[in-house]
């Protein structure tokens, strides 16, 4: 399922979306939070892979977390995940999938 990651022109938020099929792909979204449709793809999923990877690394979770921590949408589901590997726990891809769904405010209102 591809996953695409959008910006936002109108209300400059950054979402991410994921489509059930390659055909279900549309040319112009409509964005999540002002429901216009003013999105642009960003063609940056390769770097945004390695970011994450990056940010587990980095991610120290022993480290107490303060409320921005969770202002960047990036950062929901990255704590559990580095957990999860440093205890050795393979999570799955159905975690992932709850992952993207509440970094792109599907479960999530982050208002
Ligand atoms: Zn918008």
């Amino acid at each position: 399922m591809p996953i695409y990651e959008y910006y936002c022109r109108a209300c400059g938020r950054q979402q991410s979306l994921l489509f059930m099929k390659m055909g279900d792909v549309q040319k112009s979204p409509q964005c999540q939070y002002c429901k216009r449709r003013r999105l642009t793809r960003i063609l940056s999923r390769f770097a945004y892979h390695q970011g994450e990877e990056a940010r587990l690394k980095n991610l120290d979770t022993n480290a107490p977390r303060d409320e921005t921590f969770y202002r960047d949408n990036r950062n929901v589901g990255l704590w559990a995940k580095k957990r999860a590997r440093e205890m050795g726990v393979e999570l799955g891809s159905q975690f992932d999938e709850t992952v993207e769904k509440a970094r792109s405010g599907k479960i999530l209102d982050d208002g």
